[in-house]
């Protein structure tokens, strides 16, 4: 085993492959670590649809480029070989607990797609043989367990091993043992936890297709949230159940959502066929993402995620600040490259996607707070809005929506608006972090 890289990236996933990819592509000697012993294996719920690839996110536009099955990044140029299938999709469909739907797009397969879904265990597989082709060393089953940072150098410890790098790139995404080492965590607030279960599933009856579908229930008056995202290939679904509740049982809520009124003739047939789960804590993000010659990519760095393309961006462009950091350090000129990218984090992801914003989408039960409350609202908003599966976006779309409503509801539902203004005086975080006082 080679001890001394000029770079180490933590975490094997799309961030830290990137992050690899663009550190080896300079020349410099790479190793990758992670804790899975399969590298390509995802046991970890992820919705697994590419989002969105009809408007700039991290100031780029993604696409699948199908003649040469590729997965493109049009302005950055970065590009990389995928060749499972994907499967476009057209239209949000976001259901009330009454069964009021709200709908992003309107169905038109013509347009542009809102997502697309993708195999993440091939885009994995893809992106290893990448980085391999790039020389870099892997060490799976490989857990980072401490960091020693020293002038011009930092010691990575995992288990009994020990490597040696002029520069860290952390992306071992949510709940960072990196970040946490750093001691960033004690100035980020804890807002919510994320409890998921989900599998992918055949035999589901969907009712609309190529779409995502999404629904909001109560068990025992706490907020679950529904995901349903087809799979690209074949007949199969994917089917999330979310809850920022602790004393939710996900076994019980699984049981609850496919035997309901409102969804039981989609799951009537429905087979699970392969288990998922997630917990996630969900904490205000970094904003200076450079401590100790530690760069922190994907989202170790995050509100609980980037989304798949948000964290392949920020892994790209920070492997190459790092790459180009080490070329400045050889050519001894001062160094500026770490700085622009902390720029950009900042200017592309902390004040372009307000994280307020993304706890906006997740904490619509809590914001709304009762079902016959989100029941009216959905009722006041039928007409399908734009195209999108952007979360920020979405809130954009909705607020503005609500705001044209409010003197309807002033009039329909005067106690419904004061108990509604209430919740949304207030920062979304605070919202939930109601959540955490529950548990305690
Ligand atoms: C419920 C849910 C649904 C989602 N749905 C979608 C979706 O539909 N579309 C989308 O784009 N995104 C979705 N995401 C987000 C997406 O999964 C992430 O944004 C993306 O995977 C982040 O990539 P990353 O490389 O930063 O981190 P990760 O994918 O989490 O990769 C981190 C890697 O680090 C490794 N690691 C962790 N700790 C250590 C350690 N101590 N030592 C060594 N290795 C370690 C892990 O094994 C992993 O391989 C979803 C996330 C959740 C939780």
């Amino acid at each position: 085993m080679k001890e001394r890289y000029d770079v180490v990236v933590v975490g094997a996933g799309p961030a830290g492959l990137l992050a690899a990819k663009a550190v080896a592509q300079n020349g410099f000697d790479v190793a990758v670590i992670d804790r899975k012993q399969d590298l390509s294996s995802v046991s970890r719920t992820c919705g697994q649809s590419l989002l969105p690839p009809n408007e700039y996110f991290f100031g780029d536009i993604f696409h699948y480029n199908e003649k040469d099955k590729r997965f493109c990044y049009a302005s950055t140029g970065l590009s990389f070989p995928y060749t499972g299938a994907v499967k476009n999709l057209y239209t949000w469909h976001m259901h009330s607990p009454g069964m009021n739907k709200l709908q992003f797009g309107s169905g038109d397969e013509n347009g542009a797609p809102i997502a697309l879904s993708y195999d993440k265990e091939i885009m994995l597989k893809c992106l290893l043989e990448e980085v391999r082709s790039n020389h870099v060393d892997i060490f799976p089953e490989t857990e980072f367990t401490m960091l020693q940072p020293g002038p011009g150098s930092v010691v990575v410890v995992a288990g009994d091993k020990q490597f040696q790098a002029t520069s860290v790139i952390a992306a071992d995404g949510a709940n960072s043992r990196v970040v946490e080492a750093l001691g960033y965590n004690t100035n980020r607030r804890l807002i919510a936890n994320l409890y998921v279960k989900s599998c992918f599933i055949k035999g589901f009856n969907p009712p609309y297709k190529n779409s995502i579908i999404t629904a909001v229930t109560f068990l025992h008056d706490k907020p679950v949230y529904i995901f349903l995202l087809p799979r690209p290939e074949d007949d199969e679904w994917n089917f999330l159940i979310l809850t920022l509740e602790g004393s939710v049982d996900l076994e019980e809520a699984y049981t609850h959502i496919t035997t309901h009124p409102n969804y039981a003739d989609w799951f009537k047939n429905a087979e699970n066929v392969r288990d998922f789960a997630a917990i996630e804590s969900i904490l205000s993000p970094i904003i200076k993402p450079f401590r100790n010659n530690v760069l922190i990519v994907g989202d170790a760095g995050a509100c609980q995620e980037l989304e798949c393309l948000g964290a392949m961006l920020t892994g790209w462009k920070g492997g190459l600040a790092i790459a180009t950091a080490l070329k400045e350090q050889q050519l001894g000129i001062p160094p500026r490259a770490v700085d622009q990218y902390s720029d950009w984090w900042l200017n592309t992801y902390i004040k372009q996607y307000d994280y307020q914003d993304y706890l906006s989408i997740f904490g619509i039960a809590y914001i709304f707070s009762q079902p016959e409350i989100i029941d009216y609202v959905f009722s006041l908003l039928k007409e399908p809005f734009p195209p999108t599966f952007n979360p920020y976006t979405a809130v954009g779309l909705l607020g503005a929506r609500l705001q044209g409503v409010m003197p309807r509801i002033m009039q329909e539902r005067p106690e419904m608006l004061q108990q509604l203004a209430g919740k949304m005086m207030m920062f979304p975080s605070d919202v939930m972090a109601e959540t955490l006082e529950d548990i305690s």
